[in-house]
């Protein structure tokens, strides 16, 4: 039988704070392949997380389908606007929440990672849009870069740094929203175009990593799905509505699937994939006019 087998790979996935994000599901469906996974969490975040951990609250959410549970191998954490301690202001590296974390920016993050052992997939499952409820026409230079930073360069620092560390035909993914080639209203700050360039820099990545390590380089473009960072946003479950009422499927999407998705597309099933974006979407992105709209016949 034809099956996603992990079995002897480690995997890190970036962007963990709960037992609800699609970074989550993505770790839970490395493991229930048979991966070894860490994870790294934003430190405004992660202290909260490491404690509901140690107090079991993620417990249930951790029981596999074989019947055990899994653990997260290591938990790192990580600033993604930050390539090198150096770039941390002060005030920042020496605040409360980051203080006790030694170095958490990706090189420093990529160096500990080596220094555990071998690595083989990388996952990043973040974004951050500080001005993300504004629409375009009254965002700052410094909200736009900001999200572009966090969102989209974090991911070719991620490459930069994680690449010359894994072992070759190592497999990459992250996480766009189809606000990168369509308008949604609302999705805002900068938060649209970050994706576009997240996108891109997927081909671009793909073809140097490829040629130079064998990596392969992918992006899922997830259905919306109400995360403790889209419902930051606002309007989340208004988005999950609109995909019911009007997406070929008409099921909500499930993190799970976005989880079975990345672990497939981590696996030597995709070795032949690259540089592509792959919707997981129930087919949302494949229609020009809402089903829904008034006057309609369905
Ligand atoms: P989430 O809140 O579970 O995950 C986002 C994570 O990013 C959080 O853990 C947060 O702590 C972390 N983060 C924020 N800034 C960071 C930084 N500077 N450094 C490191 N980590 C940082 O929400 P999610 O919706 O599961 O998001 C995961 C990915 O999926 C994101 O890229 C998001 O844009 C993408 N996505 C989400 C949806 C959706 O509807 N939820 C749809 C398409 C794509």
């Amino acid at each position: 039988m034809l099956s996603i087998d992990l079995t002897g790979k480690h995997a890190l996935v970036a962007g963990v704070a709960d037992d609800v994000g699609l970074g989550f599901a993505i770790a839970k469906a490395l493991a229930e392949a048979g991966a070894t996974v860490s994870i790294a969490g934003w430190p405004p975040a992660l202290g909260i997380f490491k404690t509901l951990l140690a107090r079991g609250t993620f417990d249930e959410s951790m029981k596999l389908a074989s019947g055990g549970k899994f653990e997260f191998a290591k938990v790192y954490a990580l600033d993604a606007e930050f390539d090198k301690m150096e770039d941390v202001p002060a005030e920042l590296r020496d605040s409360r929440r980051y203080r006790d974390n030694g170095d958490f920016t990706i090189s420093g993050l990529a160096a500990q990672i080596a220094a555990a052992g071998p690595i083989d997939i990388v996952v990043h499952s973040l974004a951050n849009g500080s001005e993300v409820k504004k629409p375009m026409l009254e965002t700052s230079r410094k909200g736009y870069l900001s999200a572009v930073s966090a969102s989209a360069y974090s991911m070719v620092s991620m490459v930069q740094h994680f690449g010359p560390v894994m072992r070759p035909n190592g497999a990459f993914v992250s996480l766009t929203y189809m606000a990168s080639e369509r308008v949604i209203p609302g999705y805002g700050g900068g938060m649209s175009s970050a994706k576009a360039a997240l996108e891109s820099d997927t081909r671009t990545l793909a073809f140097e990593a490829g040629r130079k390590w064998g990596h392969r380089v992918n992006v899922i473009s997830a259905g919306a799905y109400a995360s403790r960072a889209a419902s930051a946003i606002g309007f989340i479950d208004q988005m999950v509505d609109y995909a019911k009422r009007n997406a070929p499927l008409t099921e909500a999407i499930t993190a799970r699937e976005v989880g079975t998705t990345a672990a497939f597309l981590c696996s030597p099933l995709a070795s032949g994939i690259t540089g592509a974006t792959v919707f997981v979407d129930k087919g949302m992105n494949a229609m020009g006019i809402a089903v829904d709209r008034e006057g309609a016949k369905t």
